[in-house]
């Protein structure tokens, strides 16, 4: 048991590789064993310092550990607070579920009971179309090509990635796919086959009982769907006795400016789900966000062991109160956005629209680089240059960027220093390689 303090760079990763799946994934691209992590950037073991522009797929919108959730948190811990409660009635969810309010829900005059959903994306997912079918008694669901819901067998259903559906092992139904917002080209209003089809008592397609849509779709490649596209499949559902979802794990919490990613089309689903962020602290927690009319849950229909995270209530309501009282936040990333934008439209210009092109809305934003080959040396040179992101889209063509939202100026422009730096470099290389 000697020389244990040094490790050589080779058995690093040695506990890892013999002992972990491998399953494991994001762990991949960024070969180091990180320790520590603040704002907008992680450090490795050794101390490197990393710009995460990956920040938990936007499960950590407010930095890593800030500041005032986590001396919330410490004070609660300190006061011998429950952690887990199943679903008692707590002070936690108390404070929770006022702040909510207040802060969220009565400003915008929206009328949701909230479900607390065991604490992922996919489960709330998974009660979102459980309850749309309850409601309704109907068992088909209409989902959206490049759309992404989670991995479980109900939400993986509604998901498109092949790779993804692949892995069930089994035939996943009850789901009746259609082309998203500019699927088939900016000609075609897709929007018009949905009525179409649901129009047609022969068209083959069952009536939903809902319509899961993503306003941005995060995992299919930073896809944006319009405003009046949104509204009109909202009207197409409502009209055909369908439910509207809007799955709001990625998109929402401040990613594309406003709390919720639908307030810029004015939509009022009838169910919400929540996830990624809203703890704010990178805690498991979702939600789902059910209009009062249509809360026809009976007690425990949907059960779970982990629906009272406290911990991560009490995250969330600091969260809110810190973030949410006043516009500041939504303000700034709106300015940021902006520069996003301009930044990433200046790069598509320089190398022209088939080699690159911007995507995205908001602070949830990408640069398409039309080949997964391309993005995977982007985001590894990246990497070696101190900066953290992932690729999205169906081939991975899409490099992702989702820095915090509280992010400075000065290290928003660093990163993307990085990035276009990392940019130039692998596509000056495959031009050389082509000719
Ligand atoms: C991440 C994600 C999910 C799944 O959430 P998990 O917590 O990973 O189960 C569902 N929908 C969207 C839009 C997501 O981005």
């Amino acid at each position: 048991m000697t020389n244990q303090s040094a490790p050589d760079r080779e058995n690093e990763f040695a506990i890892f590789n013999h002992l972990e799946s491998e399953v494991r994934n994001y762990a991949r691209s960024f070969p180091v064993v990180f320790a520590r992590a603040r704002g907008a950037q992680l450090f490795a073991r050794d101390g490197t310092p990393y710009l995460d522009f990956l920040m938990g797929c936007s499960s950590l919108n407010y930095g890593h550990n800030p500041p005032e959730l986590k001396s919330a948190l410490a004070d609660y811990i300190a006061g011998d607070g429950i952690t887990h409660g199943l679903d008692l009635y707590n002070e936690a969810k108390e404070s929770f579920l006022r702040e909510f309010h207040k802060t969220i829900l009565r400003p915008r005059q929206l009328d949701y009971v909230v479900q607390f959903p065991g604490p992922t994306g996919a489960n709330a997912v998974e009660a979102a179309l459980k309850l749309a079918r309850k409601i309704t008694g109907r068992p088909n669901i209409v989902a959206f090509t490049n759309g992404f819901h989670g991995v479980s067998l109900g939400a993986l259903s509604c998901t498109g990635n092949r790779y993804h559906r692949a892995a069930a092992g089994q035939l996943l139904g009850g789901v009746t796919r259609l082309p998203y917002d500019g699927y088939l080209g900016s000609a075609v209003d897709t929007a018009d086959y949905l009525d179409r089809l649901l129009s047609d008592p022969s068209s083959g397609v069952d009536a939903p009982a809902a319509v899961i849509v993503e306003t941005v779709q995060g995992e299919g490649g930073l896809n944006v769907a319009g405003t009046a596209w949104l509204r009109k499949v909202a009207a197409i559902a409502h009209r055909h006795g369908a439910l509207v979802i809007v799955d709001d794990i990625q998109a929402g919490i401040g990613r594309t400016d406003a709390f919720f990613s639908f307030e810029e089309a004015g939509l009022r689903p009838d169910i919400v789900t929540m996830a990624k962020s809203i703890s704010g602290y990178g805690l498991p927690m979702a939600l789902v966000l059910i209009d009062r009319r249509l809360d026809k849950w009976e007690p425990g229909e949907h059960n779970g062991t982990f629906r009272g995270n406290c911990h991560a209530f009490v995250t969330a309501r600091a969260a809110l109160e810190h973030f949410w009282r006043t516009d500041s936040l939504a303000a700034s990333v709106r300015e940021k956005g902006h520069l996003l934008k301009s930044r990433f439209d200046q790069i598509a210009r320089k190398y022209g629209p088939d080699r690159v092109s911007a995507k995205g809305r908001g602070m949830m934003r990408g640069i398409d680089l039309k080949s997964g080959n391309v993005a995977g040396h982007v985001i590894r040179t990246a990497f070696q240059n101190g900066l953290i992101l992932e690729a999205a889209g169906p081939k991975d063509e899409v490099v992702k960027c989702l820095p915090p939202l509280v992010i400075g100026e000065d290290q928003l422009g660093r990163g993307l220093d990085i990035l276009e730096d990392a940019i130039d470099s692998v596509l000056a290389s495959t031009v050389n390689t082509a000719a």
